[in-house]
């Protein structure tokens, strides 16, 4: 099930995207809505229990995505989880305040719901405060049933789903202010989609995750090479704060971002971010000329 929030003739609306024949068949639920996809997640819909939804379907090429969910409060995101992004990372300079090498136990931080957009919407450059605007893709898990204290063994029961990421960062905001925060959370600095897709379609643990920047590739990394699992990063989170349905926790960008180049390859206005995870979409963002 590839669920959908879109704008179509004057109305936000929660859908459900037919892959095979690119059409969106809007959900007719009391859970959509009351809050969209999330309201679908928090009263347990999915893969065997489909939501109502139109018989007739829009092209998707005739509405406007949103990002799929708006989660209950900050996403949760994971800092250095691939080997050879936390040896650019290190490498690069731009990691003052943390740790060099490795982490021996999974780095937690937070990005507001305010950066949330959706496919399309343009990354404000945010030219006034940073220099250095970079795009890290990332495997975004959504949480179904909530709790605390998750063992790893029970972790995939509570997974509802995943989506696509794009923990955009200004690494001189994250280099000078010693804390990750206030580099990852500007205003649309948190891309997200282009849909939300239950849990049984892919095998979490074997995807590949790609960024592409005007076309050209940047990243390419698969999920099993993650040094923090899922079951490992959720178990943790959850040992001692309750997860709530509808949750984002984002497991971390592989090697390639633009700080990991020498000179670093920052975006700049006019750039196309493309992300691309096997099962999961292509997200597709520019950086607005505008700013
Ligand atoms: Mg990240």
């Amino acid at each position: 099930l590839k669920l959908v929030s879109y704008q179509h003739a004057g109305a936000a609306r929660t859908g459900v995207l037919d892959a095979e024949r690119q059409t969106v068949h809007e959900v007719h639920e009391p859970a959509a809505a009351r809050s969209g996809v999330r309201g679908l997640v928090e009263d347990g819909y999915g893969p065997q229990r489909p939501p109502r939804t139109s018989e007739r379907g829009v092209p998707v090429a005739e509405v406007t995505l949103g990002p799929p969910l708006t989660p209950p409060r900050n996403v949760f995101c994971v800092g250095k989880n691939y080997q050879e992004h936390s040896a650019e990372f290190a490498r690069s300079g731009f990691g003052a305040g943390t740790s060099p090498d490795v982490p021996s136990r999974p780095i937690f931080f937070t990005k507001p719901t305010s950066s949330i957009i959706g496919p399309d919407e343009p990354i404000d450059p945010h030219a006034a405060l940073t220099d250095a605007l970079d795009y890290e893709v990332e495997l975004a898990v959504v949480i179904g049933v909530g709790g605390r204290g998750i063992q790893p063994e029970d972790v995939w029961q509570h997974v509802w789903g995943y989506t696509i990421l794009n923990d955009v960062t200004a690494r001189d905001l994250q280099r000078d202010h010693e804390q990750w925060f206030l580099g990852k959370s500007l205003d649309t600095f948190c891309p997200l989609g282009p849909w939300a897709v239950t849990a049984d379609e892919v095998d979490a643990t074997n995807l590949d995750v790609v960024c592409r920047v005007n076309g050209e590739l940047r990243q390419k990394a698969n999920t099993k090479d993650l040094i923090f699992d899922i079951p490992e990063l959720v178990s943790t989170l959850s040992a001692g704060i309750t997860l709530q349905p509808g949750d984002v926790i984002a497991t971390g960008t592989p090697a390639g971002v633009g700080v990991g180049f020498d000179p670093p390859r920052f975006l700049t206005p006019g750039d196309v971010v493309e992300l691309e995870i096997t099962g999961l979409g292509t997200l597709v963002n520019p950086v607005d000329n505008m700013s």
